[in-house]
């Protein structure tokens, strides 16, 4: 990892200035900002444990994981994250792998506060059939005028999402196509 010492290159360049205490302070500002703008992102970090930023998406992640290992999946959830933010109007959540694939999923806060217990997980299986199954949406009803998949791209009743929750989970991880990481991205959790 690289780390950034803006402030180093000054040090010769002050001392020959007999620097004033004033001139010191205003040298040490600038360290100091250059100092935290090098922290910078923490997308490339490595990280050994998913960064959840509400008790509700870490309580729902669970469910997810029991769900993925009662039918066999091993999925990695290290570098996962799921954080409030702002996203385009309409939108309530969305799942950004960006280059580094390293899955990010971001909800829209008023819009989780008013959603019942059902949508929420709705919401965040949705977002994980995305980020860690490889889904894309599945616009279409079934016979029985009910959206085929969680992956439906509009939000469906909760209700219905309730009572047939077994087979929407289901058909989540049954139409999953777990995508090939090659080899160069595989990475030991935790290293
Ligand atoms: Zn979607």
């Amino acid at each position: 990892m690289e780390n950034m010492r803006l402030s180093g290159g000054k040090t010769s360049y002050t001392k020959s200035l007999r620097p004033t205490v004033k001139m010191l302070g205003i040298f040490a500002l600038i360290a100091v900002t250059f100092g935290s703008s090098s922290c910078g992102s923490d997308q490339d970090a490595e990280r050994a444990e998913p960064l959840l930023e509400s008790e509700e998406f870490a309580s729902h992640l669970e469910n997810f994981k029991a769900e993925a290992s009662a039918r066999g999946f091993e999925l990695d959830y290290a570098n996962l994250v799921i954080q409030f933010g702002e996203l385009a109007p309409g939108q309530r959540a969305s799942c950004d792998l960006g280059s580094t694939h390293k899955p990010r999923i971001t909800v829209v806060k008023e819009k989780w506060d008013a959603s019942s217990g059902a949508s929420k997980e709705l919401m965040i299986f949705h977002e994980l059939g995305h980020c860690l199954l490889n889904r894309l949406h599945k616009s279409h009803m079934d016979d029985e005028g009910k959206p085929a998949s969680i992956m439906h791209e509009r939000n469906f009743d909760d209700e219905i999402y309730s009572e047939f929750r077994t087979d929407y989970v289901d058909e989540l991880f049954e139409e999953a196509t777990l995508p090939e990481i090659p080899a160069f991205f595989q990475r030991t959790p935790g290293r």
